[in-house]
């Protein structure tokens, strides 16, 4: 079989979707289109030069790994993109596209290699005998402290964390534990910390690890046989970073051999960070032990940032990305954004990537639109139980009969649109939706989803169902 531009995108765009936020797909690869295909190198066009540099900022893996997937390890992507002399024909207001640093640019097109594997941990494993040996920090320097704003939800932990960064292992901070919700900041400034540690000492080996890499490595290391190298890897850094310890709930072996190398680093004067959603107090299946080594530094709490802040932190995201927005569209942004800074900094660039390809100005409406967007998705979370009551309703039908064994078409459909919105809408594995919605396999709710994606698009009384439902099922 011959694979062209189309088949090849939309088997990309299936493994896409799958790994990302409705939302995150709808506005960055919706609009995206397969031009051709030549041997491995795939060329999409993309509306703006914007969009290209954001591709490549955010999604660059992904891509590669779905170009991967399709056409093996020899595959390119060529973006084909979009120029346009005047941004919009009237003036409201300025785009200024930020310089392209990264990478050749040029408006015919430009050609990536995808070897962006760059910041994968290499091989952490020390050939025996070895001492020092290069160790990537795994930091992103965009997350450093001139660009984390201070305000007073922040000010503890952010000053802790400067104290840290100029005296690692120095100060009584050790571990020092920064914990708050989600996208209030933790992982920004538990690298901005390591950021300028390296900055200030070179010589020093800084590590920036998630607790769910750092479990997977554990458990590879057991299954090879390479626990002492696993330990003895840890054991070198000099300022160990590990992200959202919370995850470690529950692993009691990972635990362990987290307590050991903690125990080591420790006794060196070797800096510790970590950062959880949690207070130590409120964490749930950690071992005592290893609570209490928590507990010996600091534990500093980020806080969600009050108004002054938000317009702060959203003024220096344009200023980054050099664009002006009006004042009353920022200030209704920071007005209705209150408890998590990656929305805030979502809900701007939505507005910007509206902007920027519906070549529609920035209004509160359109404003509104985006804040309402975010609001919900995150403030409602849809049962599956819910859905099968919304979708049998709308059927006139009852749950049981949505859920009985019967193969007559329109019960079948419903089920599959109830599979598909349990899919679209929660968190719930495929195993998981097919067991609660009449003990049916991961495989058939797989089917569903595809044969709903499928009727949607060529059955024009479908497609009516599918809307009315996401309407009744978001409202
Ligand atoms: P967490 O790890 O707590 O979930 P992140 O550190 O990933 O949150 O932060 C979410 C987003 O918000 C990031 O893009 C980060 O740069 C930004 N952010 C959070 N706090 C600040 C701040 N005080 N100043 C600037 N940006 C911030
Ligand atoms: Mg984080």
């Amino acid at each position: 079989m011959t694979q062209t531009a189309d088949t090849v995108w939309k088997n990309c765009l299936l493994f896409i979707k799958d790994n990302i936020k409705p939302q995150a797909y709808k506005t960055w690869f919706e609009p995206i289109k397969p031009v051709k295909i030549s041997k491995d190198i795939l060329t999409i066009q993309v509306p703006s030069k914007f969009f290209f540099e954001w591709l490549e900022e955010h999604y660059i893996k992904l891509l590669r790994v779905a170009l991967v997937r399709e056409l093996g390890e020899k595959a390119k992507l060529v973006y084909d993109v979009k120029m346009e002399n005047s941004y919009s024909s009237k003036k409201p207001h300025t785009v200024k596209f930020p310089s392209s640093n990264r990478k050749p640019f040029n408006s015919q097109g430009v050609t990536i290699p995808l070897d962006i594997d760059r910041r994968e941990l290499k091989n952490p494993f020390v050939i025996p005998g070895i001492q020092k040996v290069k160790i990537e920090s795994q930091l992103n320097p965009n997350y450093n402290f001139d660009s984390f704003i201070e305000g007073d939800s922040n000010r503890l932990a952010r000053s802790a964390g400067m104290a840290v960064a100029n005296k690692p292992g120095g100060t009584s901070f050790n571990p020092l534990l920064i914990y708050g919700g989600v996208g209030l900041g933790k992982t920004h400034l538990a690298q901005a910390i390591g950021v300028r540690i390296k900055d200030k000492y070179p010589e020093k080996t800084v590590l920036y690890i998630s607790s769910e890499k750092f479990t997977q490595q554990y458990i590879d290391s057991v299954r090879g046989n390479t626990r002492n190298d696993f330990i003895h890897f840890y054991q070198m850094i000099d300022v160990l970073i590990v992200d959202d310890v919370q995850f470690l709930s529950g692993k009691s072996s990972t635990q362990d051999v987290f307590f050991h190398i903690f125990n080591h680093l420790h006794q060196n004067g070797k800096q510790v960070i970590l950062t959880s959603d949690k207070a130590p107090v409120d964490m749930q299946d950690i071992e005592q032990r290893l609570l209490s080594r928590f507990k010996w530094g600091l534990s500093a709490e980020l806080m969600p940032p009050d108004y002054e802040t938000r317009i702060l932190i959203l003024q220096n995201k344009m200023f980054r990305d050099g664009v002006e927005i009006p004042d009353d569209i920022v200030e209704y942004i920071a007005k209705n954004i209150k408890t998590n800074v990656r929305e805030l900094e979502g809900v701007l660039i939505s507005l910007i990537a509206q902007a920027s390809f519906n070549r529609k100005e920035f209004t509160i409406a359109l404003t509104k639109q985006i804040v309402d967007k975010f609001v919900k998705n995150t403030k409602k979370e849809v049962s599956i139980d819910y859905i099968q009551k919304v979708v049998s309703k709308y059927f006139e039908m009852d749950v049981s009969t949505l859920q009985s064994k019967t193969r007559k078409r329109h019960i079948v459909q419903a089920r599959q649109l109830a599979m598909f919105f349990a899919k679209r809408m929660t968190k719930a594995s495929l195993a998981s939706i097919g067991s609660q919605i009449g003990s049916r396999d991961h495989a058939t709710v797989l089917h569903a989803c595809k044969t709903v994606d499928n009727l949607a698009e060529t059955d024009k009384s479908f497609r009516k169902y599918v809307d009315e439902l996401t309407k009744k099922l978001t409202f």
